[in-house]
């Protein structure tokens, strides 16, 4: 049953005949429990990135179409709310099972939409998979604490409850496990949800919604709108929302958390990056040239948690060109091609600005080791390919180095002590991911402790933290003061509610007004 609703999911926005016929695909909202046309006349392309065809078109929905899907999340919460936790972790029970179900089916969205290879689609399924499981602990997650006998016949405790609507939204780069960190989480608290995916990615979201509806989230409680700043200005002002949780770059992230936080919402947004791998000369060299190789280029650097600053510490220098020779072997090509080891960059827009930085390293005295830029995928002429590309001799002031590249570009500086490398780390704005690759305990503790970045991995490349922690990136990456995900994520979409409450015997009632504050 369920597989068939999977392949009516599909026909719905990527007939198999789509690419053939002259009629585009239209990506549907998705409100009060029905997918529906928009009736918008302003609409937005969809692009392969492997070969720039137009694969769907997604409506910017208008204002009224937004309108009603935030009327629609209010009118589901009372009744959402209300239903027992147990219902509701069945809900996301059988939510996980039909995610694995049609995984495949997701992740080949994934790749048409985004670009990125089959298996790093699973990848990016997975992941978000992983916080739909963590939630139907929430039996657990949400328990709220008591104090009993805090003074005679009297007991304290408290109750995590839901806020009402929240909405989320969501980058390009990773179309299902950004989404799946965002509505589980808040629908199994309580709270209905308003979800905007990326415009550029629509596909994953759609079919996520379709099966979070066949596990039995009632109508009304998952809403979907598309758009882009009309969409986002919505989100940020209207009164019935109270939460956004949103992922994505600091231009975006800082104006969606300054307007919202000025309406009065809790926001949290989880923007740039600039992560760097420290290379200790006593670390396993094998190992961490392919953890350093596999973490820039993979996804083609459009990672979040890419590494894209190698730090080389004293000797480790000299492994440069070895590590040159590891990038050169990577294959190139079209997400779905098998083989492929990195794709397309999103957009012909993104690939101009990669190539862009790449030549300011160039004019700004760096060395260019290994060139991307003129790469040709053979039946993919078109596409948005860069190639991996190393960039060494790179200084802090470096146009290369001060921005976040978001391509399959490693920026290397050297320094010849880690104190030298600690400071390049914590002078850089971004403080989402770092790594240290050593063999020396007390030199990766001494990292872990000095460094200020709010993920660190030891020999690990890409320290995202499974979900029953929480994301943590800090500094210019995190606008908030409550994390996605984990207990953390539970804190951002619920609300305290404490209660006091005094059981008297019926010989010890109150003989007069106690008017003294009561200690
Ligand atoms: P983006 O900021 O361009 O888009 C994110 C969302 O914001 C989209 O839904 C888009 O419609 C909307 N948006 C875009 N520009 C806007 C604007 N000026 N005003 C209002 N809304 C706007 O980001 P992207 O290019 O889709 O994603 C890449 C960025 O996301 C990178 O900077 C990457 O580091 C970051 N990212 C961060 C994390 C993290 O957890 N820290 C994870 C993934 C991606």
């Amino acid at each position: 049953r369920i597989l068939q609703v999977s392949s009516k999911v599909n026909s719905t926005w990527y007939p198999a005949s789509s690419f053939s016929s002259s009629s585009v695909p239209t990506v549907k909202l998705f409100i009060d429990g029905k997918f529906v046309e928009s009736k918008s006349d302003k609409w937005i392309d969809i692009h392969n990135p492997a070969t720039n065809e137009v694969v769907g078109r997604v409506p910017q929905s208008t204002k009224a179409e937004m309108e009603a899907a935030v009327a629609a999340c209010k009118r589901a919460f009372p009744a959402w709310a209300d239903t027992s936790i147990l219902s509701r972790q069945q809900v996301l029970l059988r939510y996980q099972q039909l995610i694995k179900e049609n995984l495949k089916e997701i992740a080949r969205l994934i790749t048409l939409e985004q670009g990125k290879t089959l298996a790093d689609a699973e990848g990016d399924v997975f992941r978000g998979l992983q916080v739909v499981e963590h939630a139907c602990s929430v039996t657990s997650l949400m328990l709220g604490e008591t104090m009993p006998s805090i003074t005679k016949d009297m007991d304290l405790y408290s109750y995590r409850l839901p806020l009402g609507v929240c909405a989320g939204i969501a980058p390009f780069n990773f179309p299902a496990m950004i989404p799946l960190w965002m509505f589980p989480m808040a629908m199994v608290c309580g709270n209905t949800f308003l979800m905007k995916p990326s415009e550029r990615v629509p596909g994953a979201t759609m079919l996520l919604a379709k099966l979070l509806q066949d596990s039995g989230a009632p109508d009304g409680t998952l809403n979907i709108i598309h758009g882009q700043h009309e969409a986002v200005n919505f989100i940020c002002d209207h009164p019935d929302i109270k939460a956004i949780s949103f992922v994505g770059s600091n231009q975006a992230g800082e104006y969606i958390f300054e307007r919202g936080s000025r309406n009065g919402k809790r926001v949290q947004a989880n923007m740039g990056a600039k992560n760097h791998g420290v290379v200790m000369p006593d670390a396993n060299k094998e190992n961490t040239l392919n953890q350093l190789v596999g973490a820039a280029f993979g996804a083609a650097g459009q990672r979040c948690m890419a590494l894209s600053t190698a730090v080389l510490v004293g000797e480790a220098k000299k492994w440069l060109p070895e590590l040159v020779e590891r990038a050169k072997n990577l294959r190139v090509n079209a997400g779905d091609q098998p083989g492929a080891d990195l794709g397309p960059l999103i957009t012909p827009q993104a690939k101009e600005r990669v190539c862009n930085l790449i030549d300011s390293g160039a004019k700004e005295g760096a060395s260019i080791l290994l060139d991307g830029r003129k790469i040709k995928v053979k039946g993919y002429e078109n596409g948005n390919f860069v190639g991996p590309t190393i960039i060494s001799n790179v200084k802090p002031s470096m146009t290369c180095y001060k921005e976040e590249i978001f391509g399959p570009v490693l920026v290397v500086l050297e320094t010849e002590t880690l104190d030298e490398a600690i400071k390049i780390v914590n002078d850089n704005p971004y403080g989402n991911g770092t790594a240290i690759f050593t063999t020396n305990g007390a030199i990766a503790r001494k990292y872990a402790h000095m460094v200020d970045v709010g993920q660190v991995g030891v020999n690990v490349p890409i320290p995202v933290p499974l979900p029953m922690f929480s994301f943590t990136g800090s500094r210019s990456s995190f606008r908030g003061d409550t994390n996605f995900y984990g207990k953390q994520g539970i804190q951002f979409y619920t609300q305290l509610k404490t209660i006091t409450s005094q059981w008297k015997e019926e010989d010890a009632t109150l003989s007069s007004p106690a008017v003294v504050m009561p200690t």
